[in-house]
């Protein structure tokens, strides 16, 4: 182990494991520090009766990466699984996302004709040509019922903050359909990989050596004369000891709980878009995979307010913070032999398959 390395790698989240798998395949020798006392990161997954229960919240992997999807496909056989949650609003059910099911929901309508035209006429009243703030945005996209129920009281309670102080591109990831189609993304592959995301990652990691319960940045110095190359998947702000202030995240907290019946909700992922109730969303597990078992596993998702020591996991992505952001990214440039990668390391809202893809990419770089 104290040997030297070519690549030392701060993080076993997927961007550490493919930098990890493609060095070692490349001939150098890695190793990894991983700070929890487990691999994968937030795609970790853990086994609780027979249900691969996704400890960090709900993951589907999806992508329109024909090379990327491969790349997975070498470390897991992918289910396939579709993701379509549903909104919960006060006991009343919508599809999502917004497609023909949810409008023929809210409005009684069977034809996308009538939809649009309902959709163009509440958004007469409230159009904005150039968003400056997510209600605006969602307001020009769907108009004001669907704002109301579907999206208003979810993203105050996701983000903690009003529509109207939230950046406008939150909700653009958000497609509108007039189809009768309710696979939330739009994407050419999609699936879970069957036995769960961290059998995925052991495989990717397969011979390399990882340390667990290490956290670089308390023994930096020490583990710095390690490698000749860094690859850092940590948060930004944290490397530099927030030295120019801390970068805000949202936080989350997650209460699991077994249940003795076989189906509590018929859906993996059910929204729940009222503001009364406190948890966002209720993940039912097995519904990612065959659904089979007499019991259950649920957890339910509250947001929080991300204070320093909470587990880092949404980038807010404020006017702000993106400065911030920036400054922190030329210290990051003037480090000699540290790449920063990854969703905490880039303080970049990405998802599993963005995230392979730039590490493939700063691996052959
Ligand atoms: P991480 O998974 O965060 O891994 C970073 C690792 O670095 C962590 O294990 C951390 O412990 C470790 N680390 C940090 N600092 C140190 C240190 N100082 N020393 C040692 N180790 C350290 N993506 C999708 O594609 N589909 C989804 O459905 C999806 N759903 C999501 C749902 C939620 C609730 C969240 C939060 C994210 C979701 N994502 C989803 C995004 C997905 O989690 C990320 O794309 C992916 O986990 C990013 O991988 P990463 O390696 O960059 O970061
Ligand atoms: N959103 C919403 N209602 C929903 C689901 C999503 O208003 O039922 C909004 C919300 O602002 C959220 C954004 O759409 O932040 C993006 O949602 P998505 O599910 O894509 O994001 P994630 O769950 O990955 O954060």
């Amino acid at each position: 182990m104290y040997g030297k390395y070519d690549v030392l790698v701060v993080g076993a989240g997927l961007y550490g494991a493919t930098v990890a798998y493609c060095a070692k395949k490349s001939g150098k020798s890695c190793l990894v520090l991983e700070k929890r006392a487990h691999l994968a990161g937030n795609a970790y997954t853990e086994e609780i009766e027979g249900i691969q229960v996704h400890k960090y919240g709900p993951h589907i992997f999806h992508t329109n990466n024909a090379k990327v999807w491969e790349f997975a496909n070498r470390f897991a056989e992918f289910n396939r699984y579709t993701n379509s949650p549903l909104a919960n609003y006060h006991g009343e059910i919508y599809n999502l996302p917004f497609n023909m099911n949810t409008f023929n929901k809210m409005w009684g309508v069977v034809s996308p004709s009538e939809a649009m035209e309902i959709i163009e006429r509440q958004k007469k009243d409230c159009f904005f040509e150039n968003p400056q703030n997510l209600e605006e945005q969602a307001l020009s996209l769907v108009g004001r019922d669907i704002y109301e129920k579907l999206i208003r009281g979810y993203t105050e309670k996701q983000w903690g903050r009003k529509c109207t102080e939230l950046p406008p591109d939150i909700i653009r990831r958000l497609p509108v359909r007039f189809t009768y189609d309710n696979n939330y993304f739009t994407a050419d592959y999609q699936g879970i990989p069957k036995g769960g995301y961290t059998a995925m990652v052991e495989r990717m990691l397969d011979g390399i050596e990882v340390l667990f319960n290490e956290d670089y940045l308390q023994n930096k110095e020490k583990w710095d004369k390690f490698a000749d190359m860094i690859v850092y998947t940590g948060p930004i702000d944290a490397y530099f000891g927030y030295c120019l202030g801390a970068l805000e995240y949202r936080s989350l907290r997650f209460e699991t709980e077994v249940l003795d019946m076989p189906n509590f909700q018929g859906n993996a992922v059910v929204n729940y878009t009222d503001r009364e109730t406190p948890y966002t969303r209720i993940i039912e597990h097995k519904h990612f995979e065959s659904g089979k078992g007499d019991k259950t596993v649920i957890t339910r998702e509250y947001s929080k307010e991300w204070v320093q020591g909470d587990e880092p996991y949404y980038p807010v992505g404020d006017e702000k913070n993106t400065e911030l952001y920036k400054k922190y990214f030329t210290l990051a440039q003037k480090e000699p032999k540290t790449v920063f990668g990854g969703r905490l390391g880039e303080y970049k809202y990405l998802d599993m398959d963005a995230v392979t893809e730039r590490a493939l990419l700063v691996f052959r770089n």
